[in-house]
């Protein structure tokens, strides 16, 4: 299995799937959503408005991925931070439940943003560890999926996701 940490613009990613950090309305929005619908059309929103109502927090759905690379994305929805303990929880259950739609859906490799991190006002460095500790949790039991990315669009995010790999164990960063 793998880890990588990279830093960049997520909508550029050519793994299978990539993770959107969604809001339970599923209504689109700005931050890394935003920019998801924007690079993959109108396709996903009319994909998500014909099957899904809304998503609880915690949980995932999944579209295709319009006129993105990747062929899926995964609209995972984090905790918006309220600095009880249930939000570490919640943003373990969007990344757990985002990486059970990659077993269901055959997917061995995706991308993640950070999710909860930017509107939702997540501190970025137990966001980090959270987020860390899930996926590496999740791959010790599912070889199917192969590779896991973490795609931070700016630089302080990326290296607290660098740390926090590093902390968390024994996986590669980029
Ligand atoms: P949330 O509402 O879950 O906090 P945001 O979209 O506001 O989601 O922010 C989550 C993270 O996504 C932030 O670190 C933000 O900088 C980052 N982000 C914004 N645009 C992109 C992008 N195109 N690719 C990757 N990450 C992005």
């Amino acid at each position: 299995m793998a880890i990588e940490i990279v830093k960049g613009d997520i909508t550029f990613e050519q793994t299978e799937a990539i993770a959107n950090a969604a809001n339970s309305r599923l209504a689109g929005g700005g931050g890394v959503d935003g920019a998801i619908h924007r690079a993959g059309g109108p396709a996903i929103m009319q994909e998500l408005k014909k099957k899904y109502d809304t998503c609880l927090t915690g949980h995932a759905v999944i579209t295709g991925g319009g006129k993105l690379k990747a062929k899926y994305v995964i609209h995972a929805v984090g905790p918006v931070y309220s600095g009880k303990s249930k939000d570490a929880e919640l943003l373990a259950g969007a990344y757990r439940t985002s990486l059970e739609l990659c077993t269901q859906h055959q997917i061995s490799s995706v991308s993640f943003p950070s999710i909860s991190t930017g509107a939702y006002g997540y501190p970025v460095r137990e966001a980090a560890r959270v987020a860390v500790r899930t996926v590496r949790e999740y791959l010790n039991t599912h070889p199917e999926i192969k590779l896991v990315r973490f795609v931070l669009f700016d630089e302080e995010t990326f290296k607290t996701y660098q740390e926090a790999l590093a902390f968390n164990g024994n996986a590669q960063s980029l």
